[in-house]
């Protein structure tokens, strides 16, 4: 639903839709710039540097307050903890916070009023909501302490990617920034008190593709921040004209990243792709380096645990659920809240020397994988090998209802090839095994689903994390 605010933003001409874009970037910049901006980003570079002991001894001190804080002024936590005989006292250090129960995302949806603070100054706050792609979206409120330090966060993951705040940058996510009924371009707003060039996904395909590139090229843009499925339908078409733009980065979230994206985006923008992973819940932050070895886990952020089906640690390079505790949100402390997303825990650190850990392969919700009827977990991106190389596909979905059965839905062009169905069903059976049968259907449009997000993989079969098949999943594969 569309709020009067939406309905005035497109009647208005676009230059002044420009300049109502500035002005909201003015606030925004004030929420997520303000107090504590500059040392938030100091604590994130010092962490950086510094040995794990030191991380440890930060997140210790971190929780304790946090606990204390929770157990003191949020009804949720008081009741629920007092009914498992734990109090603060009991939470001294990382290794204790097993003794408290992992806060569930249904728990989040059915108690958001309980888990704010009575200390939270109500008026202060942003009711954030996740993108609901799940089918249950979850709302959390933000206080301007994690508001920053989320900000924080992001600015310190682009320089890594050599990007600084002020330079002329490129945004092609799910926000609806140029009216859909509009047919004549500009497909882009400016945002000047950013720098950032917005660009709408809604109005994207080969014809209009060109006519973005040039934008970008004119307004200077050296970095592009955008979902992976959009830089890359934008990459896609890119290859189609024969197009290059050289950028410094290219900052991809929200999705997962998959390897063919990956690969033709860093072809067409003759950059790396930097991947990041976060989520409305803040709780936990990672993002790659220059070294791209795997996500490097922000330790000052959140404590991250990877977790079992049973709630159990998972040992180094074992996969299993990403279950963070939040340490900025004073407002809304989410303690142990289960993501819902899937990781790898990397044995090895990082060459780039930071001691912060690294996640290698985050496979995002449960509704990514999908599952075999004897129960083996396939993340997507292992899945995607099987499209890789046949250039007649110009979108693709995997849907699964039930594990004997795996719908390819397919958007083709001219180039698409009879053989080239022989090839991607050769392709998925070599991962999913002859036990799951695969139906083809070819379509004109895959529809977006919230907030403009691409799923790739949509399956609503259970699973179970201890069973996630992570081989070859973010070392490339033997198609790569
Ligand atoms: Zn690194």
């Amino acid at each position: 639903m569309k709020s009067w605010l939406d309905r005035i933003y497109e009647s208005c001409p676009v230059a002044l839709q420009n300049a109502l874009v500035s002005l909201y970037g003015r606030r925004i910049f004030r929420q997520r710039f303000g107090p504590g901006f500059d040392s938030a980003t100091e604590l994130l570079k010092s962490l950086e540097r510094a040995p794990l002991d030191s991380i440890r001894e930060y997140q210790n001190e971190r929780l304790r307050k946090i606990v204390e804080h929770a157990y003191a002024t949020v009804p949720y936590y008081g009741r629920r903890w007092r009914s498992a005989g734990v109090g603060p006292d009991d939470i001294r250090a990382i290794d204790d916070l097993e003794k408290l129960p992992v806060l569930t995302r249904q728990e989040v949806i059915d108690n958001r009023e309980d888990l704010v603070s009575t200390a939270a100054d109500r008026g202060q706050l942003r009711l954030a909501t996740t993108s609901g792609t799940t089918g249950y979206p979850v709302s959390v409120y933000w206080d301007r302490g994690v508001t920053v330090m989320n900000n924080a966060c992001l600015w310190r993951a682009r320089s890594w990617g050599g990007a600084g705040f002020g330079r002329p940058y490129a945004t092609l996510m799910g926000r609806e920034i140029v009216p859909r009924r509009q047919t004549e371009p500009p497909y882009w707003r400016y945002n000047s008190t950013w720098n950032q060039l917005l660009l709408s996904s809604y109005h994207l395909d080969e014809e209009t593709a060109p006519l973005y590139v040039d934008r970008m090229r004119e307004a200077g843009v050296d970095m592009l921040e955008a979902y992976p499925s959009a830089a890359y339908l934008l990459a896609r078409y890119m290859e189609m004209r024969s197009l290059t733009l050289p950028l410094r980065s290219v900052l991809t979230s929200s999705e997962p990243l998959l390897p063919v994206q990956r690969a033709l985006i860093e072809s067409r923008f003759e950059c790396r792709v930097m991947d990041a992973y976060g989520q409305a819940e803040r709780v936990a932050f990672a993002s790659e380096c220059e070294r791209h070895e795997g996500l490097h886990i922000f330790e000052g952020y959140g404590i991250v645990e990877l977790l079992d089906d049973d709630l159990e640690p998972v040992p180094e390079g074992g996969a299993g659920q990403i279950v963070a505790t939040g340490l900025h949100n004073m407002a809304m402390p989410l303690i142990r809240y289960a993501t819902g997303d899937g990781a790898v825990l990397a044995r090895e650190r990082c060459s780039c020397g930071r001691a912060l850990r690294l996640l290698t392969g985050i496979t995002g919700k449960a509704e990514d994988i999908v599952v075999t009827p004897g129960g083996r977990m396939i993340p997507g991106p292992l899945l995607s090998y099987a499209l890789k190389g046949i250039s007649g596909v110009v979108r693709s979905q995997l849907v699964q209802e039930r594990p004997e059965t795996l719908t390819v839905r397919l958007v083709v062009n001219e180039d698409f090839l009879p053989r080239d169905e022989d090839l991607i069903r050769k392709g998925l059976t070599e991962r999913l095994g002859d036990e799951v049968t695969l139906r083809f259907d070819y379509v004109s449009e895959i529809e977006l689903s919230g907030r403009a997000k691409y799923r790739w993989i949509i399956s609503s079969v259970p699973l179970r994390w201890g069973e996630l098949s992570t081989s070859n999943l973010y070392e490339g594969g033997e198609a790569d």
